[in-house]
């Protein structure tokens, strides 16, 4: 807080322009500032002429990155609102498993005896020689400055979480480590969370064990959230020069079905109350966009890869989405996107085939105890044996054997055996899979027309003996009435189909007959010369027989906005944008899965973001 007198003697920059009788440009030339506009020009480009809140640091998104980057910037002392579109704090962190990548030398490596350093870290996020078994590269489109950032940045990232009361495990870390090949040593650490869902924790996972006790830290240091605001636009002095301003964030309240009383967050501490259907919040000093990626926005994630069309669902829906606003409103202030080839290599998970069927969100597996199970509606059927169905395309026709893996993500600490960093044999050490599942599932078919000749919805087709086998429940809630199906004849069932709101062409009853009568003459015959699944087992034979709904759902974001080695906003041409920060899944240039890139991005970004120069106390 300022005093009285710092008050009185501050007058604002606009009132210092008008009066002085020069011109703007030039004052701000003489005092070393990017040059300002007039109030007209403000107007004209649409600058608030007043602000409705105002910190040093306004950080967009409370997950993975947005919590760690408030929490930075307030220990250096500067004051942080935090906004967030959602009810609730934590984004896709507060949802995910706690495993956390984190490495190059963390006191809970050296704890275990596990040698690692900034320098191996580097070498290993950068090494051209690495591919992932089904042939992409996995590091060689990184960045080289983001990745040496997150190098160096990573064990200090580690501690800080411990320092802000998050518990690890005390086990030695493990081999995931984002998730990739070329990994020198173990490095992922593991949050627990074993209360299941509520409203504490929204999914029950290990995300829970990280990002309430970096809210409680957050909150307890004074950091303000305004929750149920999302960021519209970010004003800079002019459209593609000077630094950021502030924000125009408008209110975005959820409500559950038939109730006219928004939801809330856990907990209120330090929330802002406001319900103004736009504010304006002021950033003295900074901006940090870490909006968690664009993989929930159609047409933005189809920059990257046009096959992603509509129906295709993301992982965080329905508590948190990605919808590719933090990107939007930076490039619309000449900010450039960076490393998009990470986004379109198929590997990492970027898009995964899920084991529950019947509901239209099927990554988090959501049980009635969330909060947001009533607008998840069903928690999806578990699929614990891929022979017990079939998997038919829009227009009723296998494509893929059932039991396949899709891209890889799996792989590890160890997979690659040896592995040498920068080795041109490593290549020759794969034991190659096509795994291209997803590739097969997002093909065009019969029933995809103009313009985008989408591959349409993936169907899980079975009968009333898979029912018994799995031993499901197929009534509500276990399955959602507009993503699962069921009819006496196949034909019937093809035609119910339809009622789905993502069915855009109707599949036909007779091409779904002749898969299931093919499918079920490949068990008489024992071998499956289609896709060679193996040994295929059960036959598609006992009424009622069941379409329950089986897309791919989007997982990660790895392309958005150029970054430097320090988190700041590079515009298109190669400039730094003035007080703009951006970290986690909507940055780019980094191919690493998961949330250890995020927390330390968020971490550098606070720390750079806190020792920006004040605009408006510069005068
Ligand atoms: C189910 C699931 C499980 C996962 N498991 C793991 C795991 O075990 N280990 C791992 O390392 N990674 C895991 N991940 C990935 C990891 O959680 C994410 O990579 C990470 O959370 C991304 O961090 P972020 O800060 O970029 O985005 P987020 O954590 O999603 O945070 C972004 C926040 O910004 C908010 N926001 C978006 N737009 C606006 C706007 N315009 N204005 C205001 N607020 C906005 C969002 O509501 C959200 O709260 C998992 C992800 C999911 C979905």
């Amino acid at each position: 807080m300022k005093s009285d007198k710092k008050q009185q003697k501050r007058i604002s920059r606009r009132e210092f322009v008008r009066g002085a009788g020069m011109g703007a440009a030039a004052i701000a030339g003489a005092l070393g500032l990017p040059a300002i506009n007039t109030e007209a020009q403000q107007r004209a480009a649409g600058i608030p002429q007043k602000w409705d809140l105002e910190a040093d640091v306004v950080v967009l998104g409370s997950g993975a990155t947005g919590l760690p980057a408030a929490i930075r910037a307030r220990d250096a002392g500067a004051s942080v609102i935090l906004v967030e579109t959602n009810y609730e704090v934590g984004g896709h962190g507060i949802l995910n498993g706690g495993q956390v990548p984190l490495g190059g030398g963390t006191s809970a490596q050296k704890k275990h005896g596990i040698k690692d350093s900034p320098d191996l870290l580097f070498q290993d996020l950068t090494d051209w020689s690495v591919v992932e078994t089904n042939g992409m590269p996995e590091y060689r489109f990184n960045d080289r400055g983001v990745q040496r950032a997150l190098a160096d940045n990573e064990a200090q990232a580690f501690e800080f979480l411990l320092e802000n009361g998050v518990v690890f495990a005390d086990i030695p870390p493990g081999g995931g480590g984002g998730h990739a090949i070329g990994i020198s040593a173990p490095r992922e650490n593991y949050a627990k969370w074993d209360k299941g869902q509520s409203a504490e924790s929204p999914r029950g996972g290990g995300g829970a064990g990280i990002y309430r006790p970096l809210e409680a830290s957050a909150r307890s240091k004074g950091v303000r959230f305004l929750l149920n605001y999302h960021m519209d636009a970010i004003f800079r002095e002019s459209p593609a020069s000077g630094r950021v301003l502030g924000i125009q964030a408008s209110y975005t309240p959820k409500f559950l079905p038939g109730s006219s009383t928004p939801m809330k967050s856990f907990r209120s501490d330090g929330n802002i109350q406001m319900t103004a259907l736009t504010v304006t919040v002021k950033a003295k000093k900074a901006i940090i966009v870490a909006t968690g990626g664009s993989s929930g926005n159609v047409n933005f994630r189809r920059i990257f890869d046009p096959r992603l069309t509509e129906e295709l669902q993301l992982a965080g829906e329905p508590f948190s989405t990605q919808d590719a606003s933090g990107e939007i409103a930076a490039m619309a202030i000449g900010a450039s996107l960076w490393g998009t080839a990470n986004q379109t290599l198929e590997r990492n998970g970027a898009i995964r085939k899920r084991d529950l069927v019947g509901a239209q969100y099927l990554y988090a597996g959501w049980m009635p105890d969330s909060p947001v199970f009533p607008l998840a509606r069903a928690t999806g059927l578990k699929v614990r044996d891929w022979q017990t169905l079939i998997l038919v395309n829009q227009v009723g026709k296998r494509f893929y054997d059932e039991t396949a893996e899709g891209w890889p993500y799996g792989t590890h600490y160890g997979f690659l055996k040896p592995y040498n960093q920068g080795d041109w044999r490593n290549a020759r050490r794969i034991k190659y899979a096509p795994n291209n599942f997803q590739d097969a599932a997002l093909a065009p078919n019969e029933g995809s027309v103009v313009p985008d000749f989408s591959a349409g919805p993936t169907w899980a087709i079975f009968d009333a003996d898979a029912v018994k086998r799995e031993k499901w429940d197929v009534r509500p809630p276990f399955t959602d009435p507009l993503f699962f199906f069921s009819a006496n004849a196949l034909r019937e069932l093809a035609a119910q189909i339809k009622k789905n709101p993502f069915t855009k062409v109707e599949m036909p009853g007779a091409n779904l007959e002749a898969t299931v009568a093919r499918y079920n003459a490949i068990v008489d015959f024992g071998y499956d010369p289609d896709f060679e699944k193996p040994t295929p087992k059960y036959k598609i034979q006992t009424p009622p027989f069941y379409a329950a709904w089986a897309s791919l759902e989007i997982h990660d974001t790895y392309a958005g906005l150029r970054i430097n080695m320090k988190c700041q906003v590079v515009d298109m041409k190669g400039q730094v944008i003035p007080g703009l920060y951006c970290g986690g899944e909507s940055a780019g240039g980094c191919s690493q899965h998961g949330q250890g890139r995020c927390i330390t991005q968020g971490y550098i970004a606070g720390n750079q973001a806190a020792s920006e120069p004040s605009w408006d106390e510069k005068l």
